[in-house]
């Protein structure tokens, strides 16, 4: 009979630049709290994307992800110049990795913030929004980014961020959005919010428009608790967390998936210190005590994070924490790591204690997907091309108009410049003309019957876009100024 393996199987990649310093120091450490295990090693990153691999990662790495669905990473240096895919959104939207979560400390006394009260977490959606990637030009002037929110996926990112704050015993949740201006996307978003809040009694739940949000969180970071927020604005939000807090050095993230998980620090690769044993590893290592967590090896994760913790109250610090008179001794990287080692089964005495519990849930189920609504299509809106002004275009359109469809409107920029407007509106030569039937039904025919004429008429239209209720409910927004 073969042995039974308690070993957990991770990827690791040591990534460009301090990369290998870190990821190497990390593993000491971990190995020497007991962590258990079996590592396979991949390459990433820079010399895989000069072997021409666009997005940085070769088909066996993505075949170790397969196998070990762990996968700890070291930061990468993505190559100057055209044609390099990001490896992080690649990796991300592949492998479902649907949540970015990315704590945010601050250590005082010990490391120099002007936010000591300091402890959130940001929570964010990681697949969707203008991270899609599908942008177009389409007209001389005007290019497009589509931001792309669903249901399930604003559904799963909420529903995790509620669990994430109930098994970790915090107390509030603080949804962002910008849904005052997008009112369906980001409406949608906060609505989930709302609806999923409802089974959490216990927690405390706001919601603030994204800019008032993002300045409160730079003036007043400890009024934050667990955040959660679309993609785009998890983006800027987590970077300005993290450097508010204290150093980009020291902050670990993991990005969590149905299948597998990433988990890596948030700074990069750091070529400025490469090779001089001077970075920090705390980064990488914190996202190692999530890893852990991860994998159920909590206790070795609470030891790892105790000692790290007690490390920096004993002022044992690297050069990017480290400040004369409140650090007691400047050290590199591998230093560090052998501070924390010799500190092992320690915990802190000024920084609170951490305890994770046995079994912090770190990833959920996908949430059942809802029965169809009723749709009905009422109308279309035409994307045209076109030089010159609304009153000539709106004569043009009025005479392919047909059937059941009439021009209702024609927005610029989603202003309405036809019928009214105002002189002062600056009009682009991309224009949105709404065709309707009274607000009763139309068949597709007869929009496929009105592009028809518009191409026999030499209008110069680049896309249509279906105007659908859904339970009665408009799914189109309206034009500014109606
Ligand atoms: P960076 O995070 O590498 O460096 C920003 C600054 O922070 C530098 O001054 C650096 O010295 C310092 N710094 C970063 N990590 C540190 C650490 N552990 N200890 C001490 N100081 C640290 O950002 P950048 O300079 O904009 O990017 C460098 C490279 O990293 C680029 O090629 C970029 O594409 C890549 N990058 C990779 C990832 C990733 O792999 N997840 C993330 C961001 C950037």
């Amino acid at each position: 009979m073969s042995p039974i393996n308690l070993k957990s199987p991770i990827t690791v990649a040591h990534g460009d630049g301090i990369g290998p310093e870190i990821m190497a120091a990390s593993l000491r450490v971990l190995e020497a709290a007991g962590a258990q295990l079996e590592i396979e090693t991949v390459e990433i990153g820079e010399a895989v994307y000069l072997q021409g691999h666009s997005s940085g990662i070769t088909a066996e790495t993505w075949d170790s992800l397969r196998r070990t669905r762990v996968f700890y990473k070291a930061p990468i240096s993505t190559p100057q110049g055209g044609g390099f895919k990001s490896l992080n959104v690649t990796v991300r939207k592949t492998l479902g990795l649907y949540a970015n979560v990315r704590p945010c400390v601050a250590y005082a006394p010990f490391v120099e913030t002007r936010h000591p009260k300091m402890d959130l977490v940001i929570i964010r959606e990681n697949e969707e929004d203008l991270y899609a990637g599908i942008e177009h030009r389409q007209t001389d002037e005007v290019f497009q980014c589509l931001k792309l929110v669903s249901r399930p996926g604003c559904e799963r990112i909420v529903r995790y961020a509620f669990e994430y704050a109930r098994a970790n015993g915090r107390r509030k949740v603080t949804c962002l959005t910008k849904d005052n201006i997008m009112k369906l996307t980001d409406g949608l978003f906060h609505k989930v919010f709302d609806e999923i809040g409802q089974d959490y009694p216990e927690l405390e739940k706001h919601h603030a428009i994204i800019d008032i949000g993002a300045a409160r969180l730079a003036d007043t970071p400890e009024d934050f608790d667990v955040i959660v927020t679309l993609n785009l604005y998890g983006d800027i939000l987590s970077d300005i967390a993290a450097q508010v807090a204290g150093s980009v050095g020291l902050a670990g993230s993991a990005n969590i998936g149905d299948q597998v998980s990433m988990f890596e620090a948030i700074h990069g690769s750091a070529p400025d210190l490469a090779g001089q044993d001077k970075a920090n590893p705390s980064g990488v290592l914190l996202a190692g005590v999530m890893m852990l967590n991860h994998l159920g090896q909590s206790p070795v994760a609470e030891r790892i994070h105790n000692a790290w913790l007690a490390t920096l109250e004993d002022g044992i610090h690297t050069a990017d924490v480290y400040k004369a008179g409140r650090s007691k001794a400047l050290v590199g990287t591998k230093a560090f790591a052998e501070a924390v080692i010799a500190r092992l089964g320690q915990e802190p005495k000024t920084l609170p204690v951490v305890r994770y519990g046995a079994n912090a849930p770190m990833a959920i189920a996908a949430p059942p997907r809802r029965p169809p609504a009723r749709k009905e299509t009422i109308g279309v809106d035409l994307f045209v091309q076109w030089r010159g002004g609304p009153q000539d275009l709106a004569q043009q359109l009025q005479a392919i108009a047909g059937g059941p469809l009439e021009l209702k409107m024609i927005t610029n920029r989603g202003v309405k410049v036809w019928p009214g407007g105002m002189p002062e509106t600056f009009c682009t030569d991309h224009w949105r003309c709404r065709f309707m039937n009274g607000g009763g039904p139309v068949a597709l025919s007869e929009i496929v019957a009105l592009s028809h004429r518009a191409a026999e008429a030499g209008v110069d239209f680049i896309k249509t876009e279906h105007l659908c209720t859904f339970d009665g409910e408009p799914g189109f927004s309206l034009g500014q100024g109606q």
